[in-house]
């Protein structure tokens, strides 16, 4: 693939349109929380049909599960969009992220690891139960696996646990960090199945689906942090939360795809070829930022552009640019072609791509000078945004230990 596709470049000129008419006027809004986000990716949703698609694909889903065929997760091409979106999901992605990444990683969390979550584990019923009102947007998802002692290490260290009560399961825990946590209608929880003789460690992950005001689960207010303050994020607290089978998912503990480790595990190579797409958005915004500037800011009586300190910056944003560009033509290609990108891959993705972004970022910033510093040029924005990417998703030297295993498995 040389290039983004016809059809790819449409759907970019309308979705920038979108932009900036109904996201670029409200940033300051966003930003500091006077806005939720929600009812602009609804709108978003509305305007370009999304919501229908979206409700129309999982119908035929559904029907051919009742028909006995194959319960066949969707995913690839970034997860967001379902299969077939080819190149579009990611401009989409990436065109959002010039702007407000916080409304890509709200999005992502609900259309790309609840969705997808509930999709390859739940039964017909559990299917039917939430998915309508989740891949419409028409509720807020979201997806808790990261504890205050487990982040990295999630499993492992996880203490939330779940003990037996007859039929039903007693929660009890607590999960941070959740994007969409404070808001989310519907959250899918990993927690630790109480197994006394067990090691801790070594004991089985179970998923459930909880909905918002159930007795006993309560959701934070969002926590203050440093970037994509468009998407909120928070604690959950679990206090003997009694969960009946049904919402446990595939209704059995010893699900055939494996336990609660390889659900989550399952989304991992989707998540992390998205944030290609979310760098290639901060990267793009970045270098259009920074050659207007280059081109308009005197010094000495010249553009500062003239200096080659400042062409140094603004050619690595290029080759930036281009090899972010390029690996997401190889992910689009080989969706095309049937071909999965492979988790040690995906790994390299994240890794490289987020690096770029908040690198590109930071450099834009220093270009600006003072100026950078100022929320007004909103480079110091998408640098702040930039490094969540370097965190979340598996922070990159976590990535770094799949790319080194992958190669020394060979
Ligand atoms: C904005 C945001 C949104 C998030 N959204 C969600 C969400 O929706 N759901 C969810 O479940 N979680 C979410 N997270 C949590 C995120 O996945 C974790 O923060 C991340 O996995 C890192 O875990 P930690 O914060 O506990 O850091 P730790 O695991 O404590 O890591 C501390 C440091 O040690 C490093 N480290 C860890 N292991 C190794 C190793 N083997 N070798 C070398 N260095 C290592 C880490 O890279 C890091 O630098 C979110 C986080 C952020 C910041």
């Amino acid at each position: 693939m040389l290039d983004w596709s016809d059809v790819d470049l449409a759907v970019r000129d309308a979705v920038r349109e979108f932009v900036d008419k109904e996201i670029r006027p409200h940033v300051d809004a966003l930003e500091s929380g006077e806005m939720e986000p929600y009812p602009i990716i609804r709108k978003l949703f509305a305007t370009f049909g999304i919501a229908d698609m979206a409700r129309e694909s999982l119908n035929k889903r559904l029907a051919r599960l009742r028909d006995g065929g194959e319960s066949k997760s969707s995913g690839g091409g970034g997860g967001m969009f379902g299969d077939g979106s080819g190149g579009m999901g990611f401009v989409v992605v990436s065109e959002l992220c010039r702007v407000s990444m916080g409304i890509v990683t709200g999005m992502g969390v609900s259309l790309g690891l609840t969705v997808p979550t509930i999709m390859g584990r739940g039964t017909l019923a559990q299917q039917e139960r939430w998915l309508p009102d989740l891949v419409t947007y028409d509720k807020i998802g979201a997806w808790a696996i990261t504890e205050p002692d487990s982040g990295s290490d999630a499993f492992g260290g996880m203490k939330s646990y779940v003990v037996r009560d007859g039929d039903d399961y007693i929660l009890n825990g607590q999960k941070t960090f959740i994007t969409n946590g404070p808001d989310a209608d519907v959250v899918v929880v990993y927690a630790k199945l109480d197994e006394p003789g067990v090691d801790k460690r070594d004991r089985k992950v179970l998923t459930f689906v909880l909905d918002r005001g159930m007795d006993g689960f309560v959701q934070s207010q969002p926590f203050r942090k440093m970037g994509i303050h468009s998407s909120r994020t928070g604690e959950l607290f679990f206090n003997n939360v009694r969960l009946g089978r049904d919402r446990l998912l595939g209704e059995t503990e010893d699900n055939s795809a494996g336990d609660g480790r390889a659900s989550a595990r399952s989304n991992f190579s989707a998540e992390r070829i998205g944030v290609a797409a979310m760098s290639l958005g901060v990267i793009e915004e970045c270098l259009r930022l920074s050659v207007d500037y280059a081109k308009t800011r005197k010094l000495w009586g010249q553009e500062i552009g003239q200096f080659q300190l400042i062409q140094l910056k603004l050619a690595n944003m290029e080759v930036a640019r281009m090899n972010v560009r390029n690996i997401l033509f190889r992910v689009i290609e080989a969706a095309q072609n049937g071909v999965a990108i492979s988790l040690p891959e995906a790994s390299a993705i994240k890794w490289y791509c987020s690096q770029a972004a908040t690198d590109v970022a930071m450099d834009a910033v220093q270009l600006f000078g003072g100026n950078g510093y100022m929320t007004e040029y909103r480079v110091e924005q998408l640098a702040r945004d930039a490094k969540s990417l370097m965190i979340y998703a598996g922070s990159n030297e976590v990535q770094i230990t799949h790319v080194a295993r992958g190669l020394l498995s060979d």
